[in-house]
């Protein structure tokens, strides 16, 4: 998926989210669920994220590969616990804008094994990433978005 399509992705789940469970503030949460919204994807330079890292996100890349271990379940759990423990509603905003990436990604014809490294549970959708459904699902997204702002 496109950065983009993550961040109205996020954007969308966040406020699902919200009006679910109690998160705290909800504008610190969503400003965490659109920064997670990218970051599993530091494990790619050409990533926004990646590019921003530059070398850092190359040593990722070279190491652990792209969707490995930052496009897993697991490594969402971690990080979010590790933040919650300190901010719980910064916590809650990284695991929702991170579960809608791996969702977002589980939608793409690559596909991510959610439960890396521990076992295999592929998630593979029918996205072809840029390609014109992605397109098109990206501009009723946004659309939607702007719906529910000001409806
Ligand atoms: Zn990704």
């Amino acid at each position: 998926m496109m950065f983009r399509t993550h961040l109205v992705f996020a954007f969308l789940f966040g406020l699902i989210i919200n009006s679910f469970f109690s998160v705290g503030n909800v504008y610190l949460f969503m400003i965490f669920v659109l920064f997670a919204a990218g970051l599993p994807d530091i494990d790619h330079p050409g990533s926004k994220y990646g590019r921003k890292l530059g070398i850092i996100s190359k040593a990722i890349n070279f190491v652990l590969g792209h969707r490995g271990i930052f496009h897993s379940l697991f490594f969402a759990l971690l990080l979010s616990v590790i933040v919650w423990y300190f901010n719980q509603t910064i916590g809650y905003g990284i695991f929702a804008g991170y579960l809608s990436h791996l969702i977002g990604d589980g939608l793409s014809k690559e596909g991510i094994n959610l439960l890396y490294p521990f076992t295999k549970l592929e998630i593979k959708g029918f996205l072809r990433v840029g390609g014109i459904v992605e397109n098109i699902l990206f501009i009723f997204l946004l659309g939607l978005s702007f719906y529910v702002v000001i409806f």
